[in-house]
């Protein structure tokens, strides 16, 4: 029997959603697994960054908003052979690229001290154990070479489950030309 596909996934500046469309693959994860084996993944199993085995096919949610996510994606390129950017926000910036309609100063100043849901009498902005924002927010491409896009906020589950099965099959894979969203 050949070796199985290590598969991974990660999330870097996204919310998670994205994730949430790969345990909606319900069956269909059964497939998968059949050809493939989850070796790393934030959400299907206990994971730790400093240990990312090297991985044949990896599915990246989120694009590139603070400096963790750009060392963390460095990272990955080195451990990934065929990466895929998954999701509007990993594709293209999605909903965290609005951000680039102010400044880091001015996003900081809403978040940490104007916001209504902020009690900061001091006014104090954390720069010590909290990701340094990059002065943008750019797509996964501005930090990892990327081998397919798959878009939508969030993909549909049944659209991934099927590009992942062709992709393990080694056949070629055909996204629908719309209505690629869950919702
Ligand atoms: Fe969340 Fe949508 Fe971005 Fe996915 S594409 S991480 S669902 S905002």
């Amino acid at each position: 029997m050949a070796d199985k596909v290590k598969i991974g996934t990660m999330w870097l500046g996204g919310c998670s959603g994205c994730h949430l469309s790969i345990a909606d693959f319900h069956e269909s994860l059964l497939d998968v697994m059949e050809l493939a084996d989850f070796e790393f993944s934030p959400v299907l199993m206990d994971t730790k960054y400093d240990e990312v085995p090297e991985l044949d096919v990896l599915i990246v949610e989120g694009g590139i908003r603070n400096d963790e996510n750009r060392e963390l994606a460095e990272m990955l390129n080195e451990k990934a052979k065929f990466v895929i950017a998954y999701g509007t926000c990993s594709c293209y910036g999605g909903i965290p690229g609005l951000g680039n309609l102010w400044t880091v100063e001015e996003l900081e100043e809403e978040a940490y001290i104007n916001s209504c849901s902020t009690v900061n009498p001091e006014g104090i902005i954390p720069n010590e154990e909290v990701p340094a924002l990059e002065s943008r927010v750019r797509p996964l491409s501005a930090a990892m070479d990327i081998d397919l896009i798959i878009p939508g906020c969030p993909p549909r589950s049944d659209v991934v489950a099927e590009a992942v099965l062709t992709l393990l099959r080694g056949e070629t894979i055909e996204l629908p030309a719309t209505n690629l969203c869950e919702v």
